[in-house]
């Protein structure tokens, strides 16, 4: 049972990221993705926590859970920047301060 949900979580976890890549690594409309960008990662991360809901952790490690997820929304949201020139995204390592530079075409963000 706990497997299964495991394959499910995975499955629906590959959509969002494959989701991701066609609405923010294709296309060069650059002030689409900033606009859709907060609302998919909002709604990314409550998936994630509708996951951890249904699995029915321990009430504490549940709260927990949950609650990092909230600052690690607007990490992510912060620490993502499209590059005006190529359109692409930009993503600081293990959510470090914005990027500056596009790491793609090396343009000043
Ligand atoms: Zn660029």
């Amino acid at each position: 049972m706990q497997q299964d949900l495991l394959i499910v979580l995975m499955v629906i976890w590959l959509g969002i990221s494959a989701g991701s890549v066609m609405l923010f690594q294709r296309g060069s409309d650059v002030q689409r993705k900033r606009k859709l960008w907060p609302g998919y990662t909002i709604f990314s991360n409550t998936v994630i926590a509708g996951f951890i809901i249904y699995m029915q952790p321990p009430l504490l490690m549940m709260i927990g859970l949950v609650t990092l997820l909230l600052p690690l929304t607007w990490l992510t949201i912060r620490s993502t920047k499209f590059c005006d020139s190529c359109g692409k995204a930009s993503r600081s390592p293990f959510f470090m301060k914005p990027p500056t530079e596009c790491s793609h075409c090396k343009k000043t963000l």
